[in-house]
């Protein structure tokens, strides 16, 4: 059984690289186990270094936080105040089977949902109200595409589901857990772990190369002490990461020796480099002409089909929309169909 996840440039069009993987399933890019290694063992996750890391644990044991398959894991273990007091792996792994012994957390369907979320800004004595009471169910493998005006706080919402802001009022929740009120280091950690994101302007480091850019991420999921030691385990996953959006040519240079698509693929290998389990895009392709933002949406497509990426996108581009499962519409400060 072949396995292999593999990128290929058409070398007719030049256009960027399609992800494949032979059986259709969803384990492999994104997925740090679930398979025996010997089987699913996609170069990615340093299976082939004999590098030991919590990473390769046995496969019957819940996974570190950076290696969770589900939300649902993840937050167990990143709202476990066990958890954070653990100072060792194994610590880790008693904290996180207590948490699934005592059903800590409720199965719940969808993935992500909001609650009357609210949100305003305040500019001296004038407040802006952006956001009236946000509900929002995405589920697992959605391609979720959310439009509207200018202005009509559609970055604002991506911002709040991927933690980079708190709303004002309302709620998050993520499989089932309430992730909007986490205190400031593990909503941290949970935005390095669980959400990738991808924005309109790439917001790539600009001092440093394509391949360290995407490191980002896993350095700072790793910590500086341990960081050094997976250096080379990240380094592998970069790298395949590039080679997957087809820049295994680029992978030493900057941003600014990049093309504007190039630079997104190069922010979508970076938003991967975690595993995540969901891809919050802000309008992707709003920088790119026509032909190079079509090439982006199919890279982001054929991430959402072969590895069951949950992605929620946002755009103002009816014609970009139209590829997702699904829209919705922010008006008025609400969700409403589209
Ligand atoms: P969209 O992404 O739909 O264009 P935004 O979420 O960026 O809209 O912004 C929604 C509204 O909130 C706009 O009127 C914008 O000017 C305002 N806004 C956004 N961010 C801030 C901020 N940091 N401070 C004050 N006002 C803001
Ligand atoms: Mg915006």
């Amino acid at each position: 059984m072949n396995e292999t996840l593999a990128a290929r440039r058409d070398s007719d069009s030049g256009s960027p690289p399609r992800l494949r993987q032979a059986d259709g399933s969803p384990e492999g890019l994104l997925r740090a186990g679930g398979s025996p290694a010997s089987e699913t063992n996609t170069g990615l996750d340093g299976g082939t270094s004999g590098e030991t890391s919590p990473a390769d644990g046995p496969r019957s044991m819940p996974s570190p936080p950076h290696l969770c398959r589900t939300g649902r894991e993840f937050v167990a273990a990143a709202t476990h105040d066990e958890f954070a007091a653990a100072a060792t792996h194994d610590e880790f792994v008693a904290a996180a089977t207590r948490d699934q012994r005592e059903g800590a957390l409720p199965g719940v369907e969808p993935q992500l949902r909001t609650t009357g979320l609210t949100k305003a800004y305040r500019k001296a004595a004038v407040e802006i109200p952006v956001l009236r009471g946000v509900d929002l169910e995405v589920h697992q493998g959605e391609f979720l595409a959310i439009v509207g005006q200018s202005g009509s706080g559609k970055s604002t919402l991506l911002h709040l589901l991927g933690l980079l802001d708190r709303p004002d009022d309302g709620s998050i929740r993520l499989g089932g857990s309430r992730i909007d009120d986490l205190p400031p280091a593990k909503r941290d950690r949970l935005r390095n772990q669980c959400f990738g994101m991808v924005f309109q302007f790439y917001h790539l480091l600009p001092e440093l190369t394509a391949l360290e850019n995407v490191m980002v991420p896993g350095l700072i999921a790793t910590g500086p002490l341990t960081g050094l030691r997976q250096r080379p385990r990240l380094r592998r996953r970069a790298t395949e990461l590039l080679e997957l959006m087809g820049l295994s040519h680029r992978l030493r240079h900057r941003p600014r020796e990049l093309s504007g698509g190039e630079m997104q693929r190069a922010a979508i290998a970076r938003a991967l480099m975690n595993r995540p389990q969901i891809l919050l895009a802000d309008e992707p392709t709003g920088n790119l002409d026509q032909a190079t933002g079509r090439e982006i949406l199919k890279t982001l497509r054929t991430l959402n089909c072969t590895e069951n990426l949950t992605i929620v996108m946002v755009t103002h581009d009816p014609t970009i929309a139209a590829q997702a499962d699904r829209i919705v519409r922010l008006r008025e400060g609400r969700v409403v169909p589209a």
